[in-house]
């Protein structure tokens, strides 16, 4: 059909250029001007097939900016974070915040007597030359139970997973009651002076997880095993 259409349409094209080429008054080409809309609609019939041309050309071009350096790393660091972000509590990997950067939801939901605790000690700290760096602070429950999700696809089942991760209902992170701290510097000043300002390491398998236990001066619990022991 398509083809015979074409070829009338070729035909009355012809016809066109012909009588436009022999005739040289205007009108006689006017009159042959309905056939035009004719050649339009085959124009528009024939647009599909152009129009599939046209979604393959948005492919091609998504295609380029994916295989570009910075664009293909975000859609892959987006599939590994999980859709989280800042507000989230979210820092990408190899992110540290100071106790200072309270722009970042991680630093400024948690709680305000913790967050007290840890600048008065980093004072204390930085006269001795450590920089107390954030690893991660208050977490959405979103973001906790993404993390909760990958310990269990990690550690092959829930109950090793609470050994490292808590679910949202338990973990201090979301309550804006844990801080995990860094470097390896700091955490050990901080499980020597921490009772000075009432933190403690929680744990005994995470030397970097601090909370405000005890009052300032009071000895700190003995960490507990894990997360799964409390
Ligand atoms: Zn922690």
């Amino acid at each position: 059909m398509l083809r015979r259409v074409r070829s009338s349409v070729a035909l009355l094209v012809l016809a066109i250029v012909a009588v436009g080429c022999s005739s040289s008054e205007p009108s006689s080409t006017a009159s042959t001007l309905p056939a035009l809309p004719i050649t339009a609609s085959v124009d528009q019939t024939s647009s599909p097939p152009v129009a599939t041309p046209g979604t393959i050309a948005p492919t091609t071009a998504t295609a380029p900016p994916s295989s570009a350096a910075a664009p293909s790393t975000e859609p892959s660091t987006s599939g590994d974070q999980g859709g989280l972000d800042n507000d989230d509590g979210y820092l990408a990997d190899g992110t540290t915040l100071t106790l200072g950067n309270t722009g970042y939801p991680a630093i400024a939901n948690l709680d305000p007597p913790l967050l007290a605790a840890l600048q008065a000690a980093a004072n204390d700290a930085a006269v001795e030359g450590l920089e107390f760096r954030v690893n991660s602070a208050w977490r959405s429950p979103e973001y906790q139970q993404f993390l909760f999700d990958q310990a269990v696809a990690e550690h092959g089942g829930e109950q090793e997973a609470r050994r490292w991760v808590s679910t949202p209902e338990e973990s201090a992170h979301v309550t804006g009651d844990a801080v995990d701290l860094a470097p390896r510097e700091v955490q050990q000043w901080l499980g020597q002076h921490g009772d000075q300002y009432g933190l403690c390491q929680a744990y005994a398998n995470e030397a970097w997880h601090f909370e405000l236990l005890v009052e300032p001066g009071e000895a700190c619990p003995v960490p507990i095993a894990d997360a799964s022991a409390g």
